[in-house]
C-alpha cells in the first residue's frame, strides 16, 4: 500500500526579487511500513520536505498524495484535519507541554477523535506503556530525563495511529546511549508496522533505517536501500 506519493513537487520561496527553489522537482513514493532516513547538508531541503509531508506547508507545484488523497486540492481546514489525524510529529526539542503530566501530553491529540474521556485516557495510558513509560504517567516533563521526554513525545505522536511518523533529528538533543535506546524504540515500532521518516545528520542514526534518501540543492540526490547506501560510502 502506497502511503506517500510526491509527483514533481517544487517549493519556491520568494525573498524580495529572489526565488529560492527549496524543493526542485521531487518524486517520491513511500509504502506502508517503510523506514526512511533523509540526509543532506544544511539548506538542501530536508526541513521543507518534512513540512510538506506533514501538511504544515504546501508545495508551489506538483502533487502530494497521502493515503491516496490529493492533499494539493484541500483547503486549510482539510490540511489541518489530515495533520491532526494522519500525521505524527517528533522534534529534536520534544515540544511537550511543560505544566502537564506525561499522560495529559499524550491525551492531547485525541481531542480531535470521537472518543470519550475514558477511552482517551485508556488509549494514552496504553501508548505510554508501549514506549516503556507505564510507571511515569503522572510525571511532568521537568521530572523526566531527556530520553523519557522523547518517549512521551513519541507516544503523543502515535496515539492517533497516524499513517506516518515524521521525526526531525529525534536524537539530536540526546547523549549517545539514550539515542540508541530511542533508535531501538523506532526499530520496534517499525517491526510493529509503523511507517517512519526521520531526518538526521548522523550516519549512525541513518543506519537504523531501511532506506536512505540523500538530498542536495532541493533534489533527491540518491535514494538507496540502507545496504546499498552504506556500500557507496
Ligand atoms: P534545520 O536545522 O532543521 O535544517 P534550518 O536552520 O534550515 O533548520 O531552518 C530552521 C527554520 O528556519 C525552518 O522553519 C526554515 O523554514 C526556516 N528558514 C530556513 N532558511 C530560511 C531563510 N533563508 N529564510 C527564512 N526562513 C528560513
Ligand atoms: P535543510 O532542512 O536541509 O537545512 P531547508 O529546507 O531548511 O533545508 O532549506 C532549503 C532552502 O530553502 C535553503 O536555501 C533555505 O535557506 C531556504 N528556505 C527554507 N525556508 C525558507 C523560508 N521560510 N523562506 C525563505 N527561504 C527558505
Amino acid at each position: 500500500k502506497v502511503v506517500i506519493r510526491l509527483d514533481n513537487v517544487t517549493r519556491v520561496y520568494k525573498v524580495g526579487v529572489e526565488r529560492i527553489h527549496a524543493l526542485d522537482g521531487v518524486n517520491l513514493e513511500l509504502r506502508q511500513n517503510e523506514y526512511v532516513a533523509v540526509m543532506g547538508p544544511s539548506g538542501s531541503g530536508k526541513s521543507t520536505l518534512m513540512n510538506l509531508l506533514g501538511c504544515l506547508d504546501r508545495c508551489t507545484s506538483g502533487v502530494y498524495e497521502l493515503d491516496g488523497y490529493d492533499t494539493t486540492r484541500l483547503g486549510a481546514g482539510g490540511l489541518a484535519h489530515i495533520r491532526n489525524t494522519r500525521i505524527g510529529f517528533v522534534f529534536q526539542s520534544f515540544e511537550l507541554m511543560g505544566r502537564s503530566s506525561a499522560l495529559k501530553n499524550v491525551e492531547m491529540p485525541l481531542i480531535y477523535s470521537r472518543d470519550g474521556w475514558w477511552s482517551r485516557h485508556k488509549r494514552a495510558r496504553h501508548m505510554l506503556e508501549r514506549v516503556g513509560l507505564g510507571d511515569r504517567v503522572k510525571h511532568r516533563p521537568n521530572q523526566l530525563s531527556g530520553g523519557e521526554k522523547q518517549r512521551v513525545a513519541i507516544a503523543r505522536a502515535l496515539v492517533c495511529n497516524p499513517s506516518i511518523l515524521l521525526a526531525d533529528e529525534p536524537t539530536g538533543n540526546l547523549d549517545s546511549k539514550t539515542s540508541e535506546d530511542i533508535l531501538r524504540l523506532f526499530d520496534q515500532l517499525h517491526a510493529e508496522g509503523q511507517t517512519i521518516v526521520l531526518v538526521t545528520h548522523e550516519e549512525s542514526v541513518a543506519r537504523h533505517a531501511k532506506r536512505v534518501i540523500r538530498m542536495m540543492d532541493g533534489r533527491i540526490f540518491t535514494d538507496l536501500t540502507s545496504e546499498e547506501d552504506q556500500a557507496r560510502r
